[in-house]
Order: C-alpha cells, then sequence, then structure tokens
C-alpha cells in the first residue's frame, strides 16, 4: 500500500529525514514511536504530499506520490485536482483536530464527500450520519465543534477522514491534545478501523495502545528508522540502545 525508499528531507540546513525507508502492506498497522523531533510528523506528511522530499521515492497504492510519469518516460509534478484526488486517498488525523468551527458535525463530515468527490448532499448525509454512528456520534450530528469535547472533535475528524473512502490513515498523535480521560475514546475508534482491516500509519505516545494495536512498531530517532519489529519484541527485548533509552522514560 505504501513504500517509503530512503526518503530525504531537510528544512534549510536541518535534514530531518536521513533516509527513510518503511513498507506498509494493506491492512497492517505500524505505529511509529520516538522522541520529539525526530521527524515522525514530516515522515507522516510526506506520504501524502503535504511536504514534498528532498530525494528518495513514496509509492503509494502503485503510484509515486506527487509526482507522474507521462508516455515518453518524463516525469512530472501533480498539482491541483490530481494531487487532490491523491490526498482523498490516504486520510490525516492530527494532533489538533481542525474542524471547520462554522460547520456542525454532519457539515464537516459532509464537507469532502460533496466538494471534492462530487456527491450529492443526499448520498453524503447519509454517508455521514453512518459515521457519525460509527464513532459514537449520531446524537451529536447537528452540533457545532464548539460544543463538543476535544474527543468528540477528534472523532467527528476520524469520521471525516473516513467519508473520503480512504485506503490508508494517517494518525499524527491523534490524542495529545486530549484530556486523560478522553484518550480511551478516540483510541477505541481507532482500535474499531485496525479490527475492520484499515490500512494505517500511527504516530503516537500512548505506548499501551501501540502494542495493542499495531502489527509492527517503528522507533525514529534523529530522522532515521533505528528499529522496526513485532510490538513484543520492542517493548520487550528491543536490540538498540537508544530505543532502551527511549522506552525508559516514556514507560
Ligand atoms: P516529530 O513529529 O518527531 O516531533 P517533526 O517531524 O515535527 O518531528 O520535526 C522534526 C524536525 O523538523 C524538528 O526539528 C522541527 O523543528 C523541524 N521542522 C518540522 N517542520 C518544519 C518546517 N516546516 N520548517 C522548519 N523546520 C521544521
Ligand atoms: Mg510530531
Amino acid at each position: 500500500m505504501v513504500k517509503a525508499e530512503n526518503v530525504r528531507k531537510s528544512f534549510g540546513k536541518l535534514q530531518v529525514l536521513k533516509g527513510v525507508s518503511l513498507e506498509v502492506k494493506q491492512g497492517e498497522v505500524v505505529v511509529i514511536i520516538g522522541p520529539s523531533g525526530s521527524g515522525k510528523s514530516t515522515f507522516l506528511r510526506c506520504i501524502n504530499h503535504l511536504e514534498s522530499i528532498d530525494s528518495g521515492n513514496v509509492i503509494f497504492d502503485g503510484q509515486p506520490v506527487g509526482f507522474k510519469q507521462l508516455a515518453n518516460g518524463k516525469v512530472m509534478p501533480v498539482k491541483g485536482k490530481e494531487l487532490c484526488q491523491l490526498r482523498s486517498r490516504i486520510g490525516m488525523v492530527f494532533q489538533r483536530f481542525n474542524l471547520f468551527p462554522h460547520m456542525t458535525a454532519l457539515g464537516n463530515v459532509m464537507e469532502g464527500p460533496v466538494t471534492v468527490l462530487g456527491k450529492s448532499k443526499e448520498e453524503a448525509r447519509h454517508l455521514a450520519e453512518e459515521l457519525l454512528a460509527k464513532v459514537g456520534l449520531a446524537d451529536k450530528a447537528e452540533s457545532f465543534p464548539s460544543q463538543l469535547s476535544g474527543g468528540q472533535q477528534q472523532r467527528v475528524a476520524i469520521a471525516r477522514a473516513l467519508a473520503m473512502k480512504p485506503k490508508l490513515m494517517l494518525f499524527d498523535e491523534p490524542t495529545s491534545a486530549l484530556d486523560p480521560e478522553l484518550v480511551g475514546e478516540v483510541l477505541s475508534v481507532i482500535k474499531n478501523l485496525a479490527s475492520e482491516g484499515m490500512t494505517m500509519i500511527i504516530v503516537t505516545h500512548e505506548m499501551g495502545f501501540a502494542r495493542e494495536v499495531a502489527d509492527r512498531v517503528v522507533f525514529m530517532d534523529e530522522g532515521k528508522i533505528i528499529e522496526t519489529g513485532t510490538p513484543e519484541q520492542i517493548f520487550t527485548t528491543p536490540r538498540h540502545p537508544r530505543t532502551r533509552e527511549f522506552l525508559s522514560s516514556v514507560l
């Protein structure tokens, strides 16, 4: 589903990704852990081309992200509508919920299908209601973001991403802006998605959750993948000293 090969990215003189390679198969749940500033968010943003990469490759669903090959073999950047279409197949949920404040929960979830996918309002409403029910918010359809708790807003954000029928979901610390008592409701929605076979890459500091939901855990530090393994392996017998050091600081 996703293949990143030797991805490099700098901001000015700061090299943030120093050759990151990661393959994620359909239906797989990969959790990325690592210290703040290690490049986790940047890496996620490179996967859906919110950031362009300096070198390497990102292939999503068989296509290079951000580029297309013409009949004559030339490689061209993908822009505008085509880029929108690519992004519509990759759902992203951020630490901050980024809901449209002037729209109800229902309106937020309907927006993408109507404006990007060209669905009728009827159809989009039907889908949005279904998705709000799925994340446990059937009764909040008419509420505005300001009337919802952080956990509820984040669940609307997840429903909104799902409304685009993505093939891949990216989560960037989806619970780190939440009060502790609201973390569980968001994690359980993500766990449900995992059990339904959604392909996901999740950056999180919730180690218990990582252990439970991940097929594979990736430890990143200073712009590199240091170690990859099953949750069991990483959390009980980490091989690399930096992984051990990080885990002992967060567990
Ligand atoms: P993480 O998500 O692991 O905390 P990030 O990917 O957010 O790490 O950031 C990695 C490094 O890149 C940090 O030093 C951060 O300050 C820097 N960085 C991230 N985005 C930008 C940007 N748009 N411009 C300049 N520096 C950035
Ligand atoms: Mg981050």
